[in-house]
């Protein structure tokens, strides 16, 4: 099983000298929040990953979630764990002071559930959706519902869940069933089934408070006519003690692929008391805090995935013996050589780390953009940052978690068949990192939303915003010959990308069909050049840093080297998905469902 070790240097090197965090935090009223501060919280929370969240991955792997007489139990230690992360204040860091919270920048909080997804995706799974539930009470709730259920669960002593899933409809929420009736006291009883929902149930914490999507009776058909409500597992008094039991009951868990120390639930709501959050009938609009959080959240645990494999694949690279380097003995004393000599070994260990600390560079710009909408003073700058977030979400969290499992196949790959087999750990890590590229709405829906709804929903605009930005770093690359010679190959795809736009559109208007069959390809084209993009920054970076010799010169030359293997052997990718695109749908789109098999 490969140790793991949090990416302490690359956060410092993305967050404080990339993009200059704290700055960005000085402007939005963060005066504390400097270098030390930043460096010692991140340091406490490695620990703490390394120490007590990581060695409980592969347990839970092993042992899984257990369901008996209606009660979920976690894996041994996951509830240990839970506690020490609880009684140390972690939950409270990011969360609002009002309601218990430490009030720091959301983006400092990012590093660390990076660490804990890399180290443990099912573990981080329970805190995780905490997360989302409480941006979505603290942006939709009425004042009594956040003095009701924030507390406790900024303190960790509850956590979150969100319900949308159903047996019939997973991507078309349109189709849910569940209903909601009012009650003559203002709340609601909820009966229904959901079904795959992530710490519906378990035994880390004292409640549960579920984020539950509804429909009233007399409301519209399809996603008009859902509402949104909190149904805690146990009922909640309104001084926020513990009540009765509630009626929602896990009525069993999935055996599934991965992530097996993560409860996926079946929840069975009988008459669940609600309360609604935001107005009836507005319940997809509110729950998109939630996804929206949840997305960037899942594009995280692709960037962790493709730490995680290549971390492991690195230590095993150097130590592993096999065959002699094609350009003679570099290891003339050992039996062989380490297969990292091998030129096909380094593409796999080069293409982990650049999906890796590029995807952490463009998930770092995006939390800064969150802080930026919670807290910027400035109406157009929170617009610009929500334009911007707007466009690049359905990106992250397609192409960072399709790169994810991709860097986890060279995972496996990189150990031949020793990754193939439990004990190393590559297996688990490729199995647990599927569901990433699944969940919050699969990678072909995230691509219909970037293409249908983002760009050409937006007649283009939000491309335009983005693009512009991109085009004017591109510019101030043109001192450096290296530099520039990249930035002119950003340029050009740029402009692919906007003639393909401009393709799609106007094949779109006389056969909508074109959308759906360019989708998934515009958005990897997209993602490979906005990578490109990112990694073209942190070159920046790492080339002023060594020009002012500011030491560390191994550590940005790295960063350069890894720049240029993305440039030369990646991002010409792009081009094979731009081809797709250009060759259109009809071939996708002729043959009859029914022909499909004989
Ligand atoms: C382990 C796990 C944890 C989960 N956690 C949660 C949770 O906490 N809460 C929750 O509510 N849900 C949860 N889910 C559910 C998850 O979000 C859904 O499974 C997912 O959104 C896809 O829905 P579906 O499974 O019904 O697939 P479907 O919607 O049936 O889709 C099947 C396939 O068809 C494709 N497809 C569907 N419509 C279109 C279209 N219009 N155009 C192109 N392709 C299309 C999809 O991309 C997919 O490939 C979880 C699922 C799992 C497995």
């Amino acid at each position: 099983m490969p140790e793991y070790k949090a990416p302490l240097r690359d956060i410092q090197f993305v967050f404080q000298e990339v993009f200059d965090c704290e700055a960005h935090y000085r402007k939005l009223g963060f005066e504390d929040v400097d270098a030390d501060t930043i460096n010692a919280i991140h340091e406490e929370a490695a620990k703490f990953v390394e120490d007590v969240v990581a060695p409980l991955n592969r347990i839970g792997d092993e042992q899984g979630c257990q369901w008996n007489d209606g009660e979920v139990t976690t894996p041994d230690g996951f509830k240990e764990a839970y506690q020490q992360y609880v009684e140390a204040g972690w939950p409270t860091l990011a969360q609002n002071e009002k309601f218990g919270g430490q009030g720091l920048p959301h983006s400092l909080q990012q590093p660390i559930s990076e660490m804990i997804s890399a180290a443990n995706h099912s573990w981080g799974m329970y805190p995780g959706l905490s997360h989302g539930a409480m941006a979505t009470l603290e942006e939709h709730g009425t004042d009594e519902q956040k003095a009701r259920f924030l507390p406790a669960l900024v303190e960790g002593r509850w956590t979150g869940t969100m319900c949308l899933t159903e047996p019939h409809c997973g991507t078309d929420l349109g189709l849910l069933r569940t209903k909601a009736e009012a009650n003559a006291d203002g709340s609601y009883r909820l009966n229904g089934s959901k079904i795959f929902i992530s710490a519906g149930d378990h035994d880390l914490a004292e409640n549960i408070v579920h984020i539950v999507l509804a429909r009233l009776p007399d409301s519209p058909a399809g996603t008009k006519g859902i509402s949104l409500f909190i149904v805690p597992k146990v009922n909640v008094n309104e001084d926020s003690s513990l009540g009765e039991r509630n009626g929602v009951h896990c009525a069993s868990i999935e055996h599934k692929m991965g992530i097996k120390g993560s409860a996926t639930c079946v929840l069975n709501f009988d008459d669940a008391r609600g309360y609604l959050i935001g107005e009836v009938n507005r319940g997809l609009h509110c729950m998109f805090t939630f996804m929206n959080a949840a997305r960037l959240g899942v594009a995280l645990e692709g960037v962790a995935a493709s730490d995680a494999a290549f971390q492991g694949s690195l230590a095993y690279a150097r130590e592993r013996l096999q065959m002699r380097a094609l350009s003679g003995a570099k290891n003339p004393d050992g039996a062989a050589d380490p297969i990292i000599v091998h030129p096909d070994v380094r593409r796999m260990l080069l293409t982990q780390k650049a999906f890796a600390e590029g995807g952490r560079a463009m998930s770092a710009d995006l939390s800064m953009l969150i802080d930026t909408t919670h807290k910027g003073t400035d109406a157009d700058e929170r617009a610009r940052a929500d334009a911007k977030l707007a466009l690049l979400t359905p990106i992250a969290k397609a192409f960072l978690t399709e790169t994810g499992m991709e860097s986890t196949s060279h995972g496996v790959q990189v150990y031949g068949g020793h990754g193939f087999i439990s004990e190393w750990g590559m297996e688990q890590l490729m199995r647990d990192t599927k569901i990433s590229c699944l969940y919050e709405g699969t990678t072909g829906i995230q691509a219909l939303d970037l293409l249908g709804r983002k760009v050409l929903g937006s007649q283009g605009e939000l491309l335009k915003g983005f693009m512009q930005e991109m085009g004017s770093f591109l510019g101030e690359c043109s001192a450096d010959e290296q530099l520039a010679a990249h930035a002119a190959v950003i340029g050009q795809y740029l402009e692919e990308l906007q003639s393909l736009t401009a393709t799609i559109g106007k094949r779109a208007m006389s056969n909508p069909e074109e959308i759906g069959a360019a989708s998934v390809d515009y958005l990897m084209f997209a993602g490979y050049v906005v990578l490109a993009y990112y990694w073209l920054r942190m070159m920046a970076t790492a080339q002023q840093k060594l020009a002012d010799g500011s030491g560390d010169a191994n550590f940005y030359t790295a960063k350069l080297q890894t720049g240029a293997f993305y440039f030369d052997r990646v991002l010409p990718r792009a081009k094979s998905h731009s081809a797709c695109v250009q060759n259109g749908g009809d071939s996708m789109m002729a043959m009859a469902a029914e022909h499909f098999a004989f």
